[in-house]
Protein backbone atom coordinates (compact mmCIF):
# COMPACT_ATOMS: atom_id res chain seq x y z
CA UNK A 1 0.00 0.00 0.00
CA UNK A 2 1.10 3.37 -1.00
CA UNK A 3 1.61 5.77 2.35
CA UNK A 4 1.14 9.11 0.32
CA UNK A 5 1.14 11.00 3.61
CA UNK A 6 4.81 9.58 4.68
CA UNK A 7 8.52 10.62 3.39
CA UNK A 8 11.90 10.02 4.01
CA UNK A 9 13.54 13.22 5.78
CA UNK A 10 17.38 13.80 5.98
CA UNK A 11 16.87 12.83 9.61
CA UNK A 12 15.89 9.20 8.80
CA UNK A 13 18.48 8.10 6.16
CA UNK A 14 21.11 9.72 8.90
CA UNK A 15 19.76 7.09 11.56
CA UNK A 16 19.30 4.58 8.91
CA UNK A 17 23.55 4.73 9.57
CA UNK A 18 22.99 4.03 13.05
CA UNK A 19 20.07 1.66 13.10
CA UNK A 20 17.18 0.24 10.80
CA UNK A 21 14.73 -0.06 13.36
CA UNK A 22 15.53 3.63 14.13
CA UNK A 23 15.02 5.05 10.39
CA UNK A 24 11.44 2.94 10.42
CA UNK A 25 10.56 4.41 13.71
CA UNK A 26 11.14 8.46 12.68
CA UNK A 27 9.31 7.58 9.24
CA UNK A 28 6.84 5.42 10.71
CA UNK A 29 6.33 6.64 14.15
CA UNK A 30 7.76 10.13 15.08
CA UNK A 31 5.74 10.82 17.99
CA UNK A 32 6.81 7.79 20.13
CA UNK A 33 10.27 9.49 20.26
CA UNK A 34 11.51 10.57 23.38
CA UNK A 35 14.67 12.75 23.20
CA UNK A 36 17.29 11.99 25.88
CA UNK A 37 19.72 14.97 27.39
CA UNK A 38 22.36 14.04 25.23
CA UNK A 39 19.88 14.55 21.70
CA UNK A 40 18.91 18.04 23.08
CA UNK A 41 23.02 18.76 23.73
CA UNK A 42 23.32 17.53 19.70
CA UNK A 43 20.83 19.78 18.43
CA UNK A 44 21.84 23.30 20.73
CA UNK A 45 25.62 22.37 19.31
CA UNK A 46 24.43 21.89 16.17
CA UNK A 47 22.26 25.30 15.98
CA UNK A 48 25.39 26.96 17.69
CA UNK A 49 27.71 26.02 15.23
CA UNK A 50 24.54 27.63 12.78
CA UNK A 51 24.44 30.66 14.86
CA UNK A 52 28.21 31.63 15.06
CA UNK A 53 28.42 30.66 10.95
CA UNK A 54 25.67 33.09 9.86
CA UNK A 55 27.46 35.94 12.65
CA UNK A 56 30.85 34.89 10.70
CA UNK A 57 29.29 35.82 7.24
CA UNK A 58 27.18 38.71 8.43
CA UNK A 59 29.02 41.53 6.35
CA UNK A 60 29.55 39.03 3.22
CA UNK A 61 26.85 37.77 2.02
CA UNK A 62 23.27 38.18 0.78
CA UNK A 63 20.54 35.81 3.13
CA UNK A 64 16.92 34.89 2.34
CA UNK A 65 14.41 32.41 3.12
CA UNK A 66 13.94 29.85 -0.39
CA UNK A 67 11.95 30.97 -2.63
CA UNK A 68 11.95 31.36 -6.99
CA UNK A 69 12.40 34.51 -6.03
CA UNK A 70 15.71 34.05 -4.39
CA UNK A 71 16.88 31.87 -5.97
CA UNK A 72 16.28 34.45 -9.52
CA UNK A 73 17.81 36.84 -7.71
CA UNK A 74 21.65 34.74 -6.95
CA UNK A 75 21.29 35.26 -3.27
CA UNK A 76 24.53 33.81 -1.55
CA UNK A 77 22.40 31.50 0.96
CA UNK A 78 19.12 30.52 0.66
CA UNK A 79 17.79 29.01 4.43
CA UNK A 80 14.69 27.18 5.56
CA UNK A 81 14.51 25.28 2.47
CA UNK A 82 11.46 22.78 2.53
CA UNK A 83 11.20 20.47 -0.60
CA UNK A 84 9.51 17.01 -0.93
CA UNK A 85 9.66 15.21 -4.20
CA UNK A 86 9.31 11.20 -4.34
CA UNK A 87 8.50 10.58 -1.29
CA UNK A 88 11.98 12.16 -0.32
CA UNK A 89 11.62 15.65 1.65
CA UNK A 90 14.16 17.79 3.12
CA UNK A 91 13.70 20.25 5.65
CA UNK A 92 14.76 23.61 7.01
CA UNK A 93 17.74 22.78 4.94
CA UNK A 94 20.28 25.45 4.02
CA UNK A 95 21.82 26.02 0.42
CA UNK A 96 25.15 28.11 -0.67
CA UNK A 97 25.68 29.68 -3.50
CA UNK A 98 28.63 28.55 -5.94
CA UNK A 99 30.58 30.81 -6.60
CA UNK A 100 31.24 31.45 -10.15
CA UNK A 101 34.64 30.82 -11.73
CA UNK A 102 33.65 32.55 -14.84
CA UNK A 103 31.02 35.73 -16.13
CA UNK A 104 28.61 33.01 -17.81
CA UNK A 105 28.62 30.35 -15.79
CA UNK A 106 25.24 29.36 -14.30
CA UNK A 107 23.97 30.07 -11.30
CA UNK A 108 24.16 26.58 -8.51
CA UNK A 109 23.44 26.11 -4.92
CA UNK A 110 25.05 23.10 -3.09
CA UNK A 111 23.48 22.03 0.76
CA UNK A 112 25.50 23.31 3.74
CA UNK A 113 25.02 21.50 7.41
CA UNK A 114 25.73 22.88 11.25
CA UNK A 115 27.46 19.84 13.12
CA UNK A 116 27.60 19.63 16.82
CA UNK A 117 31.41 18.05 16.25
CA UNK A 118 34.78 19.26 15.74
CA UNK A 119 35.01 16.29 13.38
CA UNK A 120 33.03 15.27 10.41
CA UNK A 121 31.14 11.94 10.52
CA UNK A 122 29.90 9.45 8.12
CA UNK A 123 26.27 10.09 8.76
CA UNK A 124 27.31 13.96 8.01
CA UNK A 125 27.92 12.79 4.10
CA UNK A 126 25.24 10.48 4.22
CA UNK A 127 22.92 13.39 5.12
CA UNK A 128 24.47 15.49 2.42
CA UNK A 129 24.49 13.18 -0.24
CA UNK A 130 20.51 12.67 0.48
CA UNK A 131 19.62 16.66 0.30
CA UNK A 132 22.25 16.85 -2.77
CA UNK A 133 20.24 14.08 -4.58
CA UNK A 134 17.02 15.30 -3.08
CA UNK A 135 17.84 18.93 -4.56
CA UNK A 136 18.75 17.70 -7.58
CA UNK A 137 15.28 16.38 -8.65
CA UNK A 138 14.02 19.55 -7.74
CA UNK A 139 17.02 21.68 -9.40
CA UNK A 140 17.77 19.67 -12.31
CA UNK A 141 21.40 19.53 -11.52
CA UNK A 142 23.66 17.25 -8.98
CA UNK A 143 25.11 19.35 -6.70
CA UNK A 144 29.13 18.75 -7.03
CA UNK A 145 30.12 19.19 -3.26
CA UNK A 146 27.83 19.72 -0.11
CA UNK A 147 29.83 21.71 3.01
CA UNK A 148 30.13 20.35 6.55
CA UNK A 149 30.41 23.87 9.32
CA UNK A 150 32.38 21.68 12.29
CA UNK A 151 31.76 23.08 15.77
CA UNK A 152 35.30 25.13 16.00
CA UNK A 153 34.19 26.64 12.64
CA UNK A 154 35.72 25.10 10.15
CA UNK A 155 34.30 24.38 7.04
CA UNK A 156 34.32 20.85 5.05
CA UNK A 157 34.09 20.23 1.75
CA UNK A 158 32.51 16.88 0.72
CA UNK A 159 32.51 15.54 -2.95
CA UNK A 160 28.97 14.86 -3.39
CA UNK A 161 28.80 12.12 -6.51
CA UNK A 162 30.55 9.03 -4.86
CA UNK A 163 28.65 9.33 -1.85
CA UNK A 164 25.30 9.87 -3.01
CA UNK A 165 26.32 6.60 -5.26
CA UNK A 166 27.15 4.93 -2.04
CA UNK A 167 23.46 6.23 -0.89
CA UNK A 168 21.63 5.26 -3.14
CA UNK A 169 20.92 1.93 -1.71
CA UNK A 170 19.84 3.20 1.54
CA UNK A 171 17.45 6.05 0.03
CA UNK A 172 16.09 3.12 -2.73
CA UNK A 173 15.43 1.05 0.66
CA UNK A 174 13.42 3.74 2.91
CA UNK A 175 11.25 4.38 -0.57
CA UNK A 176 10.67 0.72 -0.85
CA UNK A 177 9.24 0.72 2.87
CA UNK A 178 6.26 3.41 1.75
CA UNK A 179 5.69 1.94 -1.31
CA UNK A 180 5.37 -1.61 -0.61
CA UNK A 181 4.54 -3.61 2.66
CA UNK A 182 6.93 -3.10 5.17
CA UNK A 183 7.24 -4.19 9.35
CA UNK A 184 9.37 -2.85 11.70
CA UNK A 185 12.60 -4.67 12.20
CA UNK A 186 13.41 -6.23 15.09
CA UNK A 187 15.70 -4.87 18.13
CA UNK A 188 19.61 -5.42 17.23
CA UNK A 189 21.36 -3.70 20.13
CA UNK A 190 24.05 -1.63 19.01
CA UNK A 191 26.58 1.47 20.22
CA UNK A 192 23.71 4.23 19.51
CA UNK A 193 20.84 2.34 21.91
CA UNK A 194 22.25 4.80 25.04
CA UNK A 195 22.02 8.14 22.86
CA UNK A 196 18.53 6.65 21.26
CA UNK A 197 15.30 8.81 21.58
CA UNK A 198 13.60 5.52 20.77
CA UNK A 199 14.84 3.24 24.14
CA UNK A 200 11.75 3.52 25.51
CA UNK A 201 9.93 1.88 22.94
CA UNK A 202 12.62 -0.64 22.56
CA UNK A 203 12.91 -0.99 26.21
CA UNK A 204 17.09 -1.29 26.08
S1 LIG B 1 17.08 2.03 21.03
FE1 LIG B 1 18.66 0.90 19.88
S2 LIG B 1 17.54 -0.69 18.76
FE2 LIG B 1 16.02 0.81 19.45
S3 LIG B 1 15.79 2.20 17.70
FE3 LIG B 1 17.33 3.09 19.07
S4 LIG B 1 19.31 2.39 18.33
FE4 LIG B 1 17.71 1.07 17.40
Amino acid sequence: MVKNDLQVSESAIRALSLCIRKAYLLIFSPGLSSPNAYEYMQVTLSSVTRQNYFHSILNQSVVESFSTLAISKGVDILTSVNLSVDFLSVRNTTLIKVPNKLPLDVLRYEPIIFSSKNKIQQEDKIELSFIGYTLSKFLNYLPATGHVVLVDGRNITVKLSENIKKCLPSINLLQGWLTQKSNLPPVVLNKHCPYCEFQNICKV
